[in-house]
């Protein structure tokens, strides 16, 4: 076998996009997976009864939609279609009312009543300046911005705790529409920041739309994987790395690995002030996941929710707030937050004909292992009473089950680390450059650094250039 210019270890959407911007330019590439299949959190497989395709992980793509990492991939010609549902996200409210993102930013507003106003003036700006606005939330945040107006509009907005941004909106379901949105974070909606994530996941809803991958998201990483197959590239799996003397030599390292694991791996090597501040990197709350096999659609009372893939079940933005806040405390919520994805509603092709497959996580505490199912499947049934009727079968994993999944998921944190205001704005440290690592050749590539978690291989790309870059300048 030749020997690799580069190597790269995890096949997460950041792994892959790391070693395809790498082969792209010339390098030859050897990725090295510990688990037995590719892809992290971007994997399909039949986790209930065979003929259900279930994501284990990410179904949800407005990240992937948005990135300049995907867009230079022609996905299309690989055969990968989004499918993009009517109505991008909605949130249910008791007795059969709900909050909906339908289109532009004007026809959700209209949908708003007495905050159509307010919701107009909140999004009007961020809308019209669409993609310099998620090219800031896709980058390291050290560039000024494209358009510095909006990118201040929503650099101070987003700030603010999503409790104290929702006091511009009157109705409940403008205010729950907010409150669903800013829970992306995974933080108390009383934290600084939230509304930076709510605001973001609002945009995408009106741009990209929040689509999913027909098929199952696996099929983004076999894309992937199969152009890096023509670059020459190539994926061992079954191969966990568990120091960087496990690997061939090659002059660029690219780790899709989180501080907890980088410091695992390099053992006394790295500089202590680097080691100090690895070690103060903070992981967030886990989630505990539950795939369904359905005998047909879910029986939302409202109309919007039968037309989306994304669901926030939660109720109010009061009862979203605290079940994020009893999260936070340590506590599981007798009414937890649920994030429900059902891919079915705008892709047939992952179950029977008549059938369906659905996933719903809520937010836990780090590490636990208690199953939320029921709690989850009556939040659920509180907003589409007869959906438990339809359960032909379901597969649980908590949070702790999540972490032996993927040990990126530190006590179950699916994105890589908490976002605290110090962690966004240097994620894993404070340094200039986050993907170097002080070691020569090294570089982090995982949602541990910015932009952070998603799907969207940024973080690769982000680190990958930063390599190549390296690299030409001891070529100079
Ligand atoms: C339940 C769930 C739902 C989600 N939903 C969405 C969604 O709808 N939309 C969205 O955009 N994002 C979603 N995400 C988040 C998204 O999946 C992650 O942010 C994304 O996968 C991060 O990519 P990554 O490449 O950084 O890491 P990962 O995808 O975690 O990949 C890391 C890879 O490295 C491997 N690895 C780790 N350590 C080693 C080692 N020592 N040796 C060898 N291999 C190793 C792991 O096995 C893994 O394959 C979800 C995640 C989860 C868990």
């Amino acid at each position: 076998m030749t020997q690799p210019d580069a190597v790269v270890v995890g096949s997460g959407p950041n792994g892959l996009a790391a070693a395809l911007t790498l082969a792209r330019a010339g390098l030859h590439v050897q990725v090295f997976e510990g688990a037995d299949e590719p892809g992290g959190g971007c994997r399909t497989a039949e986790l209930t009864l065979p003929g259900y395709e279930h994501d284990v992980c990410s179904t949800v793509h407005p990240l992937a939609a948005a990135s300049p990492f995907f867009a230079g991939c022609d996905l299309t010609a690989r055969g990968v279609r989004l499918l993009a549902p009517m109505v991008a996200a909605a949130q249910p409210l008791d007795g059969g009312r709900a909050a909906a993102i339908r289109g532009s930013v004007a026809e959700t507003a209209s949908l708003l009543g007495a905050d159509a106003g307010a919701y107009r003036r909140l999004m009007a700006l961020l809308e019209r300046n669409a993609e310099a606005v998620e090219s800031l939330a896709l980058s390291p945040l050290r560039s000024v911005p494209a358009k510095p107006v909006a990118g201040a509009w929503f650099g101070a907005l987003g700030l603010l705790p999503a409790t104290v941004l929702a006091r511009g909106l009157k109705t409940a379901e403008g205010r729950a529409l907010l409150a669903g949105m800013a829970a992306h974070s995974i933080r108390p909606l009383t934290a600084p920041l939230t509304s930076a994530f709510g605001l973001t996941m609002l945009l995408l809803a009106h741009t990209t739309g929040w689509p999913v991958v027909e098929g199952g998201s696996g099929r983004l990483v076999a894309a992937m994987i199969a152009e890096l197959a023509e670059l020459g590239g190539t994926v061992t799996t079954d191969c966990w790395v568990k120091t960087l003397g496990d690997l061939p030599p090659a002059g660029v390292v690219m780790l899709d690995v989180t501080p907890r694991q980088l410091l695992e791996m390099t053992g006394d090597r790295l500089p202590s002030g680097y080691r100090r501040a690895l070690r103060r990197f903070r992981y967030g709350p886990g989630v505990c996941k539950v795939d369904w096999a359905l005998d047909g659609p879910v029986p939302w009372q409202n109309e919007a929710c039968r037309q989306t893939v994304t669901v926030h079940a939660g109720g109010t933005i009061a009862e979203v707030a605290r079940s994020e806040a009893a999260v936070a405390a340590g506590d599981h919520p007798e009414q937890p937050f649920c994030l429900v994805t059902q891919p079915s509603v705008v892709d047939p092709s992952r179950a029977p004909a008549g059938k369906q497959v659905l996933w719903a996580y809520c937010h836990v505490p780090p590490g636990s292992d208690v199953s939320m199912a029921g709690r989850i499947e009556a939040q659920i049934e509180r907003f589409a009473p007869g959906f438990r009727d339809l359960i032909l079968a379901r597969s649980e994993r908590t949070a702790a089950d999540m972490e032996r999944y993927n040990p990126s998921y530190v006590g179950g944190d699916i994105a890589a680390g908490a976002f605290t205001l110090r962690q966004t704005i240097g994620r894993p440290a404070l340094r200039w450059n986050p993907y170097r690592v002080p070691l020569p050749g090294t570089y982090l590539c995982s949602a541990s650094t910015p932009p952070g978690g998603g799907v969207h291989g940024m973080c690769g790309l982000w680190a990958a250039r930063t390599a190549l870059r390296d690299l030409r300048l001891q070529r100079a």
